[in-house]
């Protein structure tokens, strides 16, 4: 089996052809980090427009590089959600018209849950039931992971997302967008011990995370003119780290056996937060995976596996009015939180 994959939730308009055996056969990104850096954060309208220009041709140029047609795939994946409303119907207005005109399924796929799998396409023998970590530009979450389509919440954040946090820490120190590589950057040349900063909820009985304080007290102390900018993202970093672990390790303590610890998402590309999970997982005699970084930020092979996978599990096509979905929670169980949680 073979899957074309599309993905265009956010600001990377992305194609990948992927094999059920887990070859990469061909991908593509168009990353509109130029668009959007002149305003500091992601733009939707500026978003869905060039997602519309540039998926087509990338499709394209994707079929090329592997020498294949649309007759030679399975399906056509989509993100269906969540993510920018605009962005997401061009992708899956895309996917709709090849699936209607190649008389392939189509799989609406939910964005999270690519991430999510992503870990099962770069390592053949991870096994379900994993504990997830789940840390991108909108979400911080801790999910038990049963199978395909099946994840239950342990922790969400009740305020920023770590990749936000990440995000605006970076805008604050004014190392432009995105964020999250530049702060890592920098870290790496700052004492992460200088600058005095909170960790919020450490040691809390309430299962979630929180970021909000943690990116205030960077604000202030980047104005307090006391602090190098490395040291500030060196701190700002161990803060968030110390967080993670903390929380995870409750979360993991709640959650019952599992094969390994699983990080997957945008912040997962960093060297350091994987570092200290990879220890977390160490201590807890369980193994550690996290995709390679370019699988961690948004992709389209991710979306791809995840039709693979739903393929596997015998899920029939879409219908072909299936609608685009801002807000997808991968678990519709859990309680909503506070704040921007879900
Ligand atoms: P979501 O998946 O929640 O819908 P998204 O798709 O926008 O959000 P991702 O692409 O998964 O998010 O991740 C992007 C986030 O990851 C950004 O906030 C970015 O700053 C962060 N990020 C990327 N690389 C790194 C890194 N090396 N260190 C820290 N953060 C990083
Ligand atoms: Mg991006
Ligand atoms: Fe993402």
């Amino acid at each position: 089996r073979i899957v074309l994959g599309i993905e265009s939730s956010c600001d990377e308009t992305a194609a990948a052809l992927v094999t059920e055996d887990r070859r990469i056969l061909a991908q593509a990104i168009a990353s509109q980090d130029d668009s959007h850096a002149p305003y500091g954060g992601v733009v939707p309208e500026i978003a869905a427009r060039a997602h519309a220009e540039r998926l087509t041709p990338l499709i394209g140029r994707v079929l090329d590089d592997a020498g294949l047609s649309l007759d030679d795939c399975s399906a056509i994946a989509a993100t269906a959600g969540p993510g920018l409303i605009g962005g997401v119907m061009v992708g899956l207005v895309t996917a709709k018209a090849l699936a209607m005109a190649s008389d392939r399924p189509l799989l609406a796929i939910n964005h999270l849950e690519g991430h999510a799998l992503s870990p099962r396409l770069a390592d053949a023998d991870l096994q379900f039931p994993y504990a997830l970590l789940l840390v991108s530009g909108g979400h911080c979450q801790v999910l038990r992971v049963d199978g395909v389509g099946r994840y239950r919440r342990l922790a969400t954040t009740i305020d920023d997302a770590l990749g936000e946090a990440f995000d605006k820490t970076a805008k604050i120190l004014g190392l432009g967008f995105p964020g999250g590589p530049a702060v890592e950057r920098l870290a790496a040349e700052g004492d992460a011990k200088a600058v005095p900063l909170p960790r919020p909820l450490f040691g809390s009985e309430e299962p979630h995370f929180s970021f909000a304080g943690l990116k205030s007290a960077v604000l202030r102390a980047h104005e307090s003119g006391k602090y190098r900018a490395a040291d500030i993202a060196a701190s700002f970093q161990q803060a968030a780290i110390d967080c993670i672990l903390d929380r995870t390790t409750r979360a993991l303590s709640a959650m019952g056996e599992v094969t390994a610890l699983v990080v997957a998402g945008g912040v997962a590309a960093n060297r350091s937060v994987r570092a200290a999970l990879e220890h977390l997982a160490a201590s807890h005699g369980v193994r550690f995976v996290a995709p390679p970084p370019a699988l961690c930020t948004d992709n389209a092979a991710m979306i791809a596996w995840a039709g693979l996978e739903w393929l596997e599990k015998g899920r029939p096509g879409d219908a072909l009015d299936v609608a685009a979905r801002p807000r997808w929670p991968l678990d519709p169980e859990a309680t909503p939180v506070r704040g921007a949680g879900v």
